[in-house]
């Protein structure tokens, strides 16, 4: 990080605060999507880097395509069809049984201190079979220390987007 990326400048606070962190850290998987679709099929491929137990945190502004991309990793994991994953915004913890793993899609637009997010007990939730999927978990210190795994989802335009797999 020399000097400033006039084309990060340009970008929101968000992706500029992503971007700084992801090149101290390593990349697993990157790809860039072309459609909804092609998030689900990607989500699909995760089950393996994905294997429980993980906390895993799903990061991108609003409409990014985080919870599209749950959509192909519970289904990967025979958990949930995909029609089945919606957004847990108001329920905040959708869970989904699947044979090889519990996983709980969860929102934390709406959860703003960390007692609110002390109330849900995520703790509870993370046993050796579960893996956490969690949007908007970067807003707690604590979450983004105990994260196995991040998920950066940036659009490129009206349907292009770009997804890194971080660790
Ligand atoms: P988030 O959970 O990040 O707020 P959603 O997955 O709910 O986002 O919504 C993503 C929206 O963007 C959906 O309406 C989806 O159809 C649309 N979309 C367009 N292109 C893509 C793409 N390449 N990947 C994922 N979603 C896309
Ligand atoms: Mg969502």
């Amino acid at each position: 990080m020399g000097h400033p990326d006039p084309t990060v400048l340009r970008n929101s606070t968000y992706t500029a605060g992503v971007d700084s962190q992801v090149n101290k850290r390593a990349v697993l998987r990157e790809v860039t999507t072309r459609s909804a679709e092609e998030t689900i099929a990607f989500g699909r491929t995760l089950t393996e880097l994905l294997t429980p137990p993980k906390l895993v945190l799903l990061r991108g502004d609003l409409g990014a395509g985080k919870t599209t991309l749950v959509k192909g990793i519970a289904s990967a994991f025979e958990a949930a069809s995909e029609e089945d994953v919606t957004s847990p915004t108001f329920t905040l913890i959708h869970e989904y049984r699947g044979p090889r793993a519990n996983l709980f899609h969860i929102d934390l637009y709406r959860i703003d201190t960390p007692r609110q997010l002390e109330t849900l007990a995520l703790d509870d939730l993370r046993t050796e079979n579960s893996v956490l999927l969690i949007e908007w978990g970067e807003k707690f210190p604590r979450l983004v220390r105990e994260r196995d795994v991040e998920i950066a989802l940036e659009r490129e335009g009206e349907s292009g987007r770009r997804i890194r797999l971080i660790r």
